[in-house]
């Protein structure tokens, strides 16, 4: 029997399996498809990512460094309002290769990961959890103390587990106009209702155009006016769901939740590899296979590390719906320099966030 079944070989399961077979426990990881396919994200993420990567993949990965983000209460030609550092806060990133990436450090570590693999079915029992896949060879059943769900946001595990679902799914499309774009400013329009769209400088790799709204939004038409005021010629298209607010329980008998699967995402930005990982983190830290009912400190542990952050994020959003009065005074009055940390809405009201903001007057 093994000690964990790992369900998705995103950043989320790769860290975590990653992580268990460093700690000496026997893990296998089932992908559905090929390991970073089909693309469904940005890939911006802060510096941060790079305590998460091998050393010697950061050339590969690395796309362009970003100092700030230009906001607009318009489209393309609308007056801009930037926030920035002297040095980069965040990096764009090739995500697809991120993912290899993390799933070949979690092989090397020990874990056995598998590609071209869907779970169809999990059971959970009284002394093991029962893990169904379709793979080349037909149905393949695996018996596992633990089964985690890192199967993002429309998580098999969490449904065969009867564990609840996020408060809300936000609908993703982004596409790439492979002109390249050295320049170090995202665009962000609060054009899009509850949530933006965006404009981010890839380097050598383009730029990508993207927003996300709520089902019903018609993410598609929005998206053909972003492109149409940029001018924008794509390349290639992709779109994915953001889920928001996690639920109240991720954990169950046997099981446990990581990543886009559990919510772990900022409501502000959607951003999730980050958070993912650093949930993954503690669930390796805290969960013993021998002992399932330790996914109750997993549950604790993550939501002790992110829970103010989300409710923060969750009120930074809030600002995208404020009226277009407002929120004009609100980039003049915030516009500038800034010392926040992409991933820490608690940064945006810090002792140093504050002084910076008298400093300018
Ligand atoms: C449009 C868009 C833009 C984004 N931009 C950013 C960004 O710039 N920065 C950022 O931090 N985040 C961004 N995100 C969010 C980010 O993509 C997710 O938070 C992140 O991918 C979550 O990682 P994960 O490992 O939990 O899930 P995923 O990356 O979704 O990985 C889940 C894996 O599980 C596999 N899987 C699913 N079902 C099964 C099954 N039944 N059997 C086997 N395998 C299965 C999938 O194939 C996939 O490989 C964006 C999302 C969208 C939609």
């Amino acid at each position: 029997m093994r000690d964990f079944v790992v369900v998705g070989a995103g950043p989320a399961g790769s860290r975590f399996a990653r992580g268990a077979a460093e700690r000496g426990h026997d893990v296998l990881v089932l992908e559905q498809g090929e390991v970073g396919r089909p693309l469904a994200c940005s890939g911006h993420v802060s510096l941060d990512i790079w305590e998460y990567v091998p050393d010697e993949a950061r050339d590969d990965l690395f796309q362009n460094a970003i100092h700030g983000a230009r906001f607009h209460l318009g489209g393309a030609d609308s007056p801009a309002h930037p926030f920035y550092r002297d040095e980069p806060i965040s990096n764009a990133i090739d995500r697809v290769g991120l993912d290899k990436t993390l799933a070949q450090a979690a092989a090397d570590a020990g874990a056995d990961v598998r590609d071209h693999h869907t779970v169809t079915t999990v059971e959970e029992h009284r002394e093991s959890v029962t893990v169904t896949a379709r793979g080349p060879d037909g149905l393949e059943r695996f018996e596992s103390r633990l089964v985690v769900g890192a199967d993002g946001p429309r998580s098999r595990v969490r449904e065969q587990c009867g564990l609840p679902e996020p408060d809300e799914f936000l609908h993703g499309v982004l596409g790439f106009d492979p002109e390249p774009d050295h320049q170090e400013f995202v665009d962000v329009h609060l054009t899009v209702p509850t949530f933006f769209a965006w404009r981010i400088p890839r380097g050598d790799a383009g730029v990508e155009y993207g927003l996300a709204v709520r089902p019903g939004d018609d993410a598609k038409a929005r998206f053909s006016a972003l492109l149409d005021d940029y001018d924008a010629d794509l390349c290639e298209r992709c779109s994915g769901l953001i889920p928001v607010g996690p639920p109240k329980r991720v954990t169950g008998k046997r099981s446990l939740l990581v990543g886009d699967a559990a919510a772990q995402t900022k409501p502000f930005t959607g951003g999730g590899i980050l958070y993912g990982m650093r949930a993954a983190d503690h669930a390796t830290r805290v969960v013993d296979p021998a002992r399932p009912e330790t996914v109750g400190d997993y549950e604790d542990a993550w939501r002790s590390e992110l829970r103010t952050e989300q409710r923060l994020g969750h009120l930074v959003r809030a600002g995208y719906s404020f009226p277009e009065s407002l929120q004009e005074l609100g980039m003049r009055a915030f516009s500038g320099k800034i010392g926040v940390h992409m991933d820490e809405p608690s940064t945006l009201f810090s002792r140093e966030q504050l002084k910076a903001l008298l400093s300018w007057g």
